[in-house]
């Protein structure tokens, strides 16, 4: 079998020479461990700064191990009373074919309730971040204006319904036009803007005419540095990502926006889905009534073949995906 080891520090953006696979033995599980086969692998943005030896909320990938991440998988061999063979698992596990497991780092999950897949994106942690960011940091009202960024991604795309949901209007940015395409007619945003479009700042301008009064971040740099010239007092900032410096090798230097947020009065506010670990049960289960009453849609980009992965994960840099970006290492 295979794993994925991170064998470079990556200086700008990451390439593929940065990762090996690396053949390696079966491993055995001990007791109250389960030896699970990777179905479903996810790919997200977070994990490149994971790639930098630097102090997060989170520890650095060790060099030559394997990478780890959110991953759906089978249970092969249990040695746990709580997981028998062919139980489906979602849990932070290598970026590898086999993997063992403690039993109480693995979660079962249910495919009569909702697509395997649903748990690594809508009802998973890119869905729960969205849940949470919009709703406790930027607590959208109705007739508020929405605007958030990365729309077309997994978050971005929750964010959007929650926000039409709460009775707001929901301005949504991305990098092309089918994915403007896809939100507004598929998911019922009401205006999209392209922001590699030349004249950006005049068309958000256009389409926020009653000002913003909540920006949901995902992606910092020059886009945001528009948006925060349209704020309105009282105006609510979750800063959930961004993914446009992530990459940047000097120091990412914008416009100041302390002005801004004297003159409006507004909030600004960094979090990490994690913060929210004690809520998720609440969060789950409303996104999963949305789902089933058909107010939340989700989409998702499915890279075939675990040998895909690396290549999957460097193409969320340049917007390969709609919705959540996975990859399918194995048939169920
Ligand atoms: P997405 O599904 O949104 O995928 C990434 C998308 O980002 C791409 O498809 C691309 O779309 C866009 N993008 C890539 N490079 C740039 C750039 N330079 N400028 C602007 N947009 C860019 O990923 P997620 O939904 O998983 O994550 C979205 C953001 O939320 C990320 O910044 C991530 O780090 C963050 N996040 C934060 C969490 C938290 O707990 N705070 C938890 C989960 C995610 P396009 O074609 O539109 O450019």
């Amino acid at each position: 079998q295979q794993e994925i080891h991170l064998v470079n520090r990556p200086t700008g953006t990451p390439a593929i020479e940065d990762f090996k696979f690396v053949e390696c033995d079966v491993p055995s599980p001990k007791e109250n461990e389960v030896l699970v086969r990777a179905l479903y692998i996810s790919v997200d943005p977070y994990m490149r700064g994971r790639m930098n030896d630097t102090k997060s909320y989170i520890p650095p990938f060790e060099l030559n191990k394997a990478i780890v991440g959110g991953v759906i998988a089978e249970v092969a061999v249990s040695r746990s009373e709580s997981f028998k063979r062919g139980d489906l698992v979602l849990g932070n596990l290598n970026w590898a074919e086999y993997s063992v497991a403690k039993e109480t780092k693995l979660r079962k999950i249910d495919p009569n309730l909702a697509p395997l897949t649903a748990y690594l994106s809508v009802l998973g942690m890119t869905g729960l971040t969205a849940y949470f960011g919009l709703l406790d940091i930027g607590k959208p009202q109705e007739g508020e204006t929405v605007v958030v960024s990365g729309a077309a991604g997994a978050v971005g795309s929750a964010v959007g319904q929650i926000a039409k949901l709460k009775g707001a209007k929901v301005v949504g940015i991305a990098g092309t036009d089918e994915k403007l395409a896809y939100i507004k007619n598929e998911l019922g945003f009401d205006e999209t803007v392209n922001y590699k479009s030349e004249n950006f700042k005049e068309e958000l301008k256009a389409a926020t005419p009653d000002g913003v009064d909540v920006y949901f971040d995902n992606v910092g740099g020059d886009v945001s540095d528009a948006v925060m010239r349209l704020l309105n007092n009282h105006a609510r900032i979750p800063v959930c990502g961004s993914i446009s410096s992530y990459n940047a090798e000097g120091q990412d230097v914008g416009p100041r926006v302390q002005p801004t947020l004297i003159k409006t009065s507004s909030l600004m506010k960094g979090f990490t889905v994690g913060n929210y670990a004690s809520e998720f049960e609440q969060g789950r289960n409303d996104l999963a009534n949305w789902l089933q009453e058909g107010k939340l849609k989700y989409k998702e980009t499915i890279v075939e073949g675990f040998e895909k992965t690396p290549e999957a994960f460097l193409g969320l840099f340049k917007g390969i995906n709609t919705g959540k970006l996975l990859v399918k290492a194995a048939e169920p």
